[in-house]
């Protein structure tokens, strides 16, 4: 059986992705750096192992900072419009987003 495949992207469509495993975890971040990054009380973050996540064209913009945790954090949003939605943490192996084009 083939695994369920997901889409997403960016507002603008500059950087669509597809996730085709299914998440390790998905959870609402409340944390002040998913505060800050979404403009928002928390972030609904969904985390995918790398080899599971494609980015299917475009190339985004990122910004790496370090968190409150003391930590590296590499931020990727959309050059065009701005979207955040794909992000590294250093908890995590895999990329985390929040931007599902099938809710
Ligand atoms: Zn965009
Ligand atoms: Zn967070």
């Amino acid at each position: 059986m083939s695994p369920e495949v997901h889409a997403g992207g960016c507002v603008c469509g500059a950087i669509p992705y597809e996730i085709s495993v299914a998440p390790a975890l998905t959870d609402h971040c409340h944390c002040r750096d998913c505060q800050r990054s979404s403009g928002v009380a928390m972030a609904t973050v969904v985390i995918v192992p790398r080899s599971g996540f494609r980015l299917l064209h475009g190339k985004t913009k990122s910004f790496e900072y370090i968190g409150d945790s003391g930590k590296p954090l590499l931020r990727h949003f959309c050059g065009a419009c701005g979207s955040p939605g794909i992000h590294r943490h250093h908890r995590y192996a895999g990329p985390l987003g929040g931007a599902s084009g099938e809710p």
